[in-house]
């Protein structure tokens, strides 16, 4: 899912709104407000999914704050690497999606984790 412009609009805002759920921002879980680039386009974030994050408006505004740094880890579900303005690194992953095979995200090599009851 790629677009040109710099706005999450359609099935890619659809699909970003589904994929998150609520804020991205560690320990903030808040109602989704706004789309943001992981990195921002200004400098050079491209307009796509990998690099989206839904949050609410308080975090959208603090992740402007000096020294407040995200990026995009690669993997099997949607993963943030955040470093605060103070210098604290948190990573933030997006729940599982509707209806996917629980083991699938993990190794075939280790074991499976406990459902919970
Ligand atoms: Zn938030």
């Amino acid at each position: 899912m790629d677009q040109k412009t710099r706005l999450f609009s359609g099935g890619l805002k659809q699909f970003i709104n589904v994929r998150d759920q609520f804020c991205r921002t560690p320990y903030c879980g808040g109602r989704i407000q706004h789309l943001d680039h992981v990195v921002q386009s200004a400098r050079g974030g491209a307009t796509r999914a990998e690099n989206a994050s839904s949050r609410c408006a308080w975090c959208n505004a603090t992740k402007e704050a000096p020294g407040w740094e995200e990026s995009p880890i690669p993997g099997d579900r949607h993963t943030l690497r955040v470093t605060t303005s103070s210098r604290h690194v948190h990573t933030s992953t997006a729940p599982r999606m509707p209806g996917t095979d629980y083991y699938r995200v993990h190794p075939v090599s280790a074991p499976p984790p406990r459902r919970r009851q």
